[in-house]
């Protein structure tokens, strides 16, 4: 038919004159599995229809992927004597779905190279983390050996240096013990149970009561949900966020945080209000990153490590974490956390 022209580019006439245009025509590499399968049809007497797929030569000379259908005629002794069918090109598919296919090996892939550098990664920090604190024992100790035995022999400035260096390893100590907690955070915690949230705040409250009634602060919540999973990560997130409400704090306001839940669908979406300092829209996404600041360690105590671990958190619980704030006026943490049955 008139397909073998717009399809293939032969006429009519050139396929009709030629006996093997068939045969010349089909890709070498796929002629001998399409004749065999053919053949075998054609002597089976059961079929009448024979379908293949194999790579068909056009005359630009280009070849195209197609599919054949054809229906066996057979004479009074079931011999195959002709067939009728019809061939359609279906490059485009073929090739569609071969790009399928290599996105999808090369997605495949990448998701291993990345759980691989991750793992680690993982791996990397908590071993540097937990060998560095061997030799920063080890400076602290020889630092207030010198000032307990030395001390007497030495000047005001040297004095000065000693507390500078005990400073800054108390720091290192600090920065070290977070990216253990950092690095630890996912490893798989034994015994998941229901989690009563507002217990949760009411123990972070209790780590806090010194600084909250130093503060004058005041911390509302009311009805949060019971979730299934493993208190000390939840217990982390909350207090990590609740303490930064407190330490950012407006210096003449007293900190009021409010924390309220909305339930969703398939999530709860918890939010956590305070009347603090606020933070400017350019570093809402910053100061998730780790080791992250906007302030000077002098005007405010941290290593930038807490929101790091907070998203870490609430990530490893498929949920989500983003900032709203008024620079000045105060800031809101919202966080997803997906239901889960068990
Ligand atoms: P750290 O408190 O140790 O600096 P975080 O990761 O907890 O580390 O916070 C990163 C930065 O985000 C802080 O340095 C601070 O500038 C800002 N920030 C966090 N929470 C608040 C908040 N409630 N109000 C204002 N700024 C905040």
């Amino acid at each position: 038919g008139n397909g073998l022209e717009n399809q293939f580019g032969y006429s009519i006439e050139e396929a009709a004159q030629d006996y093997q245009f068939w045969m010349k025509n089909v890709h070498p590499d796929d002629l001998d599995k399409t004749k065999k399968d053919q053949q075998k049809v054609f002597k089976d007497k059961n079929y009448n229809l024979w379908k293949g797929q194999y790579r068909f030569k056009k005359k630009s000379g280009d070849y195209a992927y197609v599919i054949d259908k054809g229906f066996i005629a057979r004479d009074g002794n079931g011999k195959a004597i002709r067939m009728i069918g019809a061939t359609a090109d279906i490059t485009d598919r073929r090739k569609f779905e071969e790009s399928l296919l290599e996105i999808n090996n090369r997605l495949i892939k990448q998701t291993q190279e990345l759980a691989h550098s991750n793992a680690e990664l993982e791996q990397f920090a908590y071993v540097a983390s937990h060998d560095l604190q061997e030799p920063l024992r080890m400076v602290s100790g020889f630092l207030t050996q010198l000032e307990k035995k030395y001390g007497n022999q030495l000047d005001d400035k040297a004095h000065q240096y000693i507390d500078f260096a005990v400073d800054g390893a108390k720091r290192m100590r600090q920065i070290i013990l977070d990216l253990l907690d950092y690095s630890k955070i996912g490893k798989k915690e034994e015994g998941n149970t229901e989690v009563d949230l507002n217990e949760i705040i009411k123990e972070v409250c209790l780590l806090h009561r010194k600084q909250i009634e130093e503060l004058n602060a005041n911390i509302e919540f009311s009805k949060l949900p019971k979730i299934y999973g493993h208190p000390s990560p939840l217990i982390q997130l909350f207090q990590n966020l609740i303490s930064n409400s407190l330490k950012y704090s407006h210096p003449e306001i007293p900190p009021k945080v409010i924390i309220k839940v909305t339930e969703l669908d398939n999530e709860w979406k918890f939010s956590v209000k305070d009347n603090g300092i606020g933070i400017k829209e350019e570093y809402f996404a910053k100061i998730f990153n780790i080791f992250q600041r906007l302030h000077n360690k002098n005007d405010y105590s941290g290593t930038g490590m807490g929101l790091a671990i907070v998203k870490k958190i609430v990530e490893n619980l498929n949920g989500r974490i983003w900032v709203k704030s008024d620079a000045g006026k105060g800031s809101t943490f919202y966080f997803t956390i997906p239901k889960t049955e068990e």
